[in-house]
This record gives structure tokens, sequence and C-alpha cells, in this order.
């Protein structure tokens, strides 16, 4: 039977970055099995890219800013390029009250450190983007160190760094169950389309079907995917590619551009059947068009490219924040689940601290007590605070 000191499930950029983590810190027998053929085949490779630190909740400003750290080191630690280019958020409201919600999350980024975060009045908005109808607005808040990362360049770099350095990454590979030991409290092995696994421990890193592997091993995790929709222009110059992450907070429309499109998202609420369902409705074309239309006149006259659009899974926890940790009941299985669609942007910070609890017992980088996956069944969740 084939063993490993840790096996990851999952080799998203989540799972490839504990992988990459723990074999740099000398953690080399660790074995990721995917059952995509190639990598990206889950959420990774459907995200658009983007980064911030302007969240609402202390964990959330902190998984950034400890993440940006690490993006900016990337090169020479990981030996490739994340994309992280600081080209800016800007959040939009056409209320006074989103922006006192605003402008109170700007409270909790500044006391972290984020002091480059700022109010920006409407006259200011249209300073850093042109292109949006800024009639009506209240105003926003603009970071210029929040900006844009490349999903899969950040995969490949840790899968491949983790691979130099001795981890084994697998792709090809269905988990299909735990073996457990006779009292259900450890995993045994792994056991998967091509055999079984002997494992040290487990790492869940199964993005939004990683309810199905915790239940492998008896254990309950609070996470439901959640379908999000992206509309791409054919390639235009309408807009440059620096033009900042911009968001209108009341619908939560946003847009940026990626390649020389503009990749248009607005969260709807969908009416699926099943949850994992991740089809493109094409009812919601229209609608998003109409929204981009309203607020970036330019784009009026820049059709959509059906083909180049498409549909993925976040991965929501009740209060939006990850579960990062032992899970409760099998002493060998780790979670690092449940980004909440922030899943690519916090990797580097997630994977880092994983790594520091499976080989220390404790996360030294950053108090990860809030991120712990016992809270819910303690019922102590975070509160929910983040707009978007
Ligand atoms: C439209 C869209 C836009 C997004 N934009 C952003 C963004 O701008 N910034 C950001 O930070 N995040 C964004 N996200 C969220 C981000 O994609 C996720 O949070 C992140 O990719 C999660 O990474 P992961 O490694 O946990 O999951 P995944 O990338 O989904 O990886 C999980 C892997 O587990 C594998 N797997 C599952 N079950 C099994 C099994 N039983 N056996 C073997 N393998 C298994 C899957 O094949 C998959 O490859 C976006 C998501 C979507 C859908």
């Amino acid at each position: 039977m084939e063993t490993a000191e840790v096996v990851v499930v999952g080799g998203g950029v989540v799972g490839a970055s504990v992988a990459w983590h723990l074999a740099a810190r000398g953690c080399t027998d660790v074995l990721v099995l995917d059952r995509g053929g190639e990598p990206g085949q889950g959420s990774t490779g459907r995200a658009t890219g983007g980064f911030r630190a302007q969240f609402a909740s202390e964990p959330n400003v902190r998984l950034s800013l400890f993440a940006r750290e690490k993006l900016r080191r990337f090169p020479e630690e990981v030996g490739a390029d994340p994309g992280y280019r600081p080209h800016g958020y800007l959040f939009l409201a056409d209320r006074q009250a989103t922006l006192d919600a605003l402008l109170a999350a700007q409270r909790i980024q500044h006391a972290l450190g984020l002091h480059e975060a700022r109010a920006v009045t409407p006259q200011e908005a249209r300073e850093i983007n042109p292109a949006i109808a800024a009639d009506g607005l209240a105003g926003g808040v603009h970071c210029p160190t929040d900006g844009f990362i490349r999903p899969l360049g950040m995969l490949n770099g840790y899968a491949d760094g983790a691979r130099r350095i001795g981890a084994r990454v697998c792709h090809g590979v269905h988990v299909t169950g735990m073996r457990m030991d006779a009292r259900g409290r450890r995993i045994d092995a792994v056991v998967t389309d091509g055999g079984e696994v002997s494992a040290g421990c487990v790492v869940n890193a199964a993005g939004a079907w990683a309810g199905a592997v915790a239940r492998m091993a008896g254990v309950e995790i609070a996470l439901a995917p959640l379908r999000r929709q992206v509309a791409s222009t054919v390639p235009c110059s309408a807009l440059p590619d620096e033009m900042p992450l911009t968001i209108f907070v009341e619908s939560g429309f946003h847009l940026r551009m990626r390649d020389g499109r503009a990749l248009l998202l607005w969260p709807d609420e969908p009416a699926t059947r099943d949850p994992f369902d991740h089809e493109l409705d094409e009812a919601w074309l229209p609608e998003v068009t109409r929204r981009a239309h309203a607020r970036i006149p330019c784009l009026r006259g820049v059709p959509v490219d059906r083909d180049a659009c498409w549909a993925g899974l976040y991965e929501m926890t009740p209060d939006r924040h990850a579960l990062l940790g032992r899970a409760p009941g099998v002493d060998n299985l780790f979670l690092a689940n449940g980004s909440s669609g922030h899943g690519v942007m916090h990797s580097p910070a997630l994977g880092h601290l994983l790594a520091e609890i499976i080989l220390d017992g404790f996360a030294s980088a950053m108090d990860t007590y809030p991120l712990r996956p016992s809270r819910f069944a303690e019922g102590q969740p975070n509160p929910v605070s983040e707009l978007l």
C-alpha cells in the first residue's frame, strides 16, 4: 500500500499551498490527490483573480495582510510569479448608510495597519476611475495596494515548487472514502479509485466539495457551494487593464479588466435544483450587461462574448470566514476550507498557517482562533460583517 505522512485531498490553490508550506518546512512526505485530470479544474481555475485587504472583519484583514506579504516574496520563495499587481480596489456607495459601513470597515483596516485605504468623494472616485457614471454616488473607499493576482500562476507555482522539494502531486485520482480506526477517531487510510493510501494525517482541501470529503471521516462541516458567474466582453480598448477593480456595493455589481476584456460580475441568487450546478444561467447575462451599461457608459458599444463567459462555485461558510485547523472529533484530519470566495487571495496565508498547526500544534504567524472549525458547534461564529 502507498503511504504518506500527509495526504492532501484537493490540488487547488489551497491544497497546493499547504503542500508547499509543509515541504518547505522539511515535511516532504506529502501526497496531494486531485480527481481533476489537470490543475485548476475546481474553483481556482474559475476565479477572476482579485486581491484585497479591504475587508470588514479583523481575521479577514489579517489574512489578507499576511498573504500580501507572502505574495510580494513569492517569486524569490516559491520561484514563480503570482501576478500580484496593485491596481487597487474602489468600492462605491449610493447611500450614506452603505458609505458609513465602508468607513466602519476602514477603521478596522487602519487599526490593523492598512493605512493606505482611504475614503474618497464622488469627484475623487471619478479621478481614480474616469469610466464610472458618478451621479447619485454618496462616496466610496479606495485602497491602492489591493489589486490582482493570477490564480493558476499561484496554483502551479506552489504545486511545481512543492514537487521540486520532494512532495508528490497526483491528478486523476478520486478520493472515495476514509478507512477509520476502530474508535472512529483517526483516519488510517485514504481510499481512492486507485487503491488505498496509508496516511499519517489528512488535509481536507477539497474546496466547494469539502463537505463530502469531511463526511467520509464522519465529520459534518458548515460549508455550502454557491454559484458565481462571470460575463466577459470581447477584447476591447474601452478601459485599461490597470483600472482598479470597481464595486458598486448596494447591487454587488463589480468589474475589472483582464487581458484586454472587461469581466462583469453581479452576484445572483441561483434558484438551482442542485447546489453544485454551475452552468451559466442565460437569463443572467442581459441583467449583468444592463448593470454594466448603466454604471460604465463606455461599455455600451462593447458586446459580451458568450463563449468567454463562465460560472463556478464559491465555498461558503455561514459566517463567511475560513475553516482552518483540526477537524472536531478526528485527531488526524485538518481542514483548510470555506474561504467563501476569497480562497485564492488568502491561500498563501492559509497554507503557511495550516503547516504550522500540523507541524507545531499551533499557528504562530497569526491568531487562527476565530477560524477554528468548532466555532459553529460552540455557538460562536464570527459576526457576518462583509458587504461582499
Ligand atoms: C467566479 C469566481 C470568481 C472568483 N474570484 C475570486 C477572486 O477574485 N479572488 C479570490 O481570492 N477568490 C476568488 N474566487 C474563489 C476561489 O476560486 C476559491 O476560494 C478558491 O479557488 C478555493 O481554492 P481551493 O483550493 O480550496 O478549491 P478548488 O480550487 O476548488 O480545489 C479543490 C480541489 O479538490 C478536488 N476534489 C474535490 N473533491 C475531491 C475528491 N473526492 N477526490 C479528489 N479530489 C477532489 C477538486 O478536483 C478541486 O481541484 C472565485 C470563485 C469563483 C467561482
